[in-house]
């Protein structure tokens, strides 16, 4: 495939940036703009893609044929992975974790429409995926395959995360992104102007672990120490995939307000928390917000909204 192949899927980069206009802004004296990362394309969107690209391009390089990758039942990431496998020609194996789904939920339906070879494992194993005893369990049972880890979080995921800077030509005074492991985070902060605060919203409880992980992200990376940026841990909603009526509202009167869906795992969590902030004035009157639509809109279809 390569950067030919990449070409034939018609992605939408740089994807466009919209304006948020409403009177509660105008008054906040905040400009609020999202970063539309959910129209890159319609089956590879948001973070997901931007996290594979440079994995995608890796597994081509090493005559890979095959994708091997974990994720849960819901997963954007294990979704993302089998569209491309599908669009770029590559076998795609998911490991999910937990019990057998039967029937399949829309997500791992589309990810077996597409082609995925899906397997169960138990809790237990799934802890183990990155020892090296249990990576040779899979190549024995699997063959050869590109690895590419639990949402797709790795430091080619971070490169491709970084490119998103590379889109924005306007100066933000602050830049804000949904954190499940950091990862994107980390990409954004990897390249951000001096000038620009990172923030990230956790979307898990008890995410103070978070601001290690990025820094050590970041330095593996070979990034030099940034203090741009930070994480705000009050907007969980109760952990990973958790909602309350709060956001599922707030997500509804966002989209009839703004024409912009957003889904509960991430990107609702980080809107309400922006919106929280304006309203806390946490955020200096005259400042430039960009907000990073990172996608997972396909994830909305577990939800009753
Ligand atoms: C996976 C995901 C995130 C979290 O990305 P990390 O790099 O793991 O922090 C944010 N938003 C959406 C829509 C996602 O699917």
């Amino acid at each position: 495939m390569a950067a030919m192949a990449m070409k034939s899927l018609h992605l939408h980069i740089p994807s466009p940036i919209s304006h948020c206009q409403s009177d509660f802004l105008t008054q906040s004296g905040i400009t609020l703009h999202m970063k539309r990362d959910d129209l890159i394309h319609p089956l590879l969107q948001g973070n997901k893609w931007r996290k594979l690209k440079y994995n995608l391009l890796a597994a081509q390089q090493q005559k890979q044929h095959t994708l091997l990758t974990f994720g849960g039942a819901f997963s954007n990431h294990i979704h993302a992975t089998a569209a491309a496998g599908k669009l770029l020609g590559f076998k795609t194996i998911g490991i999910i974790r937990g019990e057998t789904h039967s029937p399949l939920n829309p997500t791992l339906q589309d990810a077996s429409n597409w082609g995925m070879r899906l397997e169960y494992i138990n809790r237990a194993d799934y802890r183990q995926k990155h020892t090296e005893a249990f990576i040779s369990k899979l190549h024995h049972q699997y063959g050869d395959f590109y690895l590419i880890p639990e949402g797709g979080s790795n430091t080619l995921a971070m490169q491709g995360c970084a490119e998103i800077n590379t889109e924005i030509q306007d100066d933000y005074d602050f830049i804000c992104q949904a954190c499940g492991t950091g990862t994107t985070l980390a990409g954004l902060i990897s390249s951000a102007r001096e000038q620009t605060q990172i923030l990230g919203f956790a979307v898990l409880k008890s995410a103070a672990f978070l601001i290690d992980d990025v820094s050590k992200k970041l330095n593996d990376g070979g990034h030099k120490k940034q203090h741009n940026w930070n994480i705000n841990l009050n907007y969980h909603f109760g952990g990973y995939a958790k909602t309350q009526t709060a956001l599922l509202d707030f997500i509804n009167s966002f989209k009839t307000q703004y024409a912009i869906q957003l889904e509960p795992v991430y990107t609702g969590k980080m809107m309400y928390g922006i919106f929280d902030l304006i309203r806390k004035g946490h955020f200096p009157k005259g400042s430039r917000v960009l907000a990073i639509h990172s996608g997972g809109l396909q994830g909305l279809r577990g939800f009753e909204l």
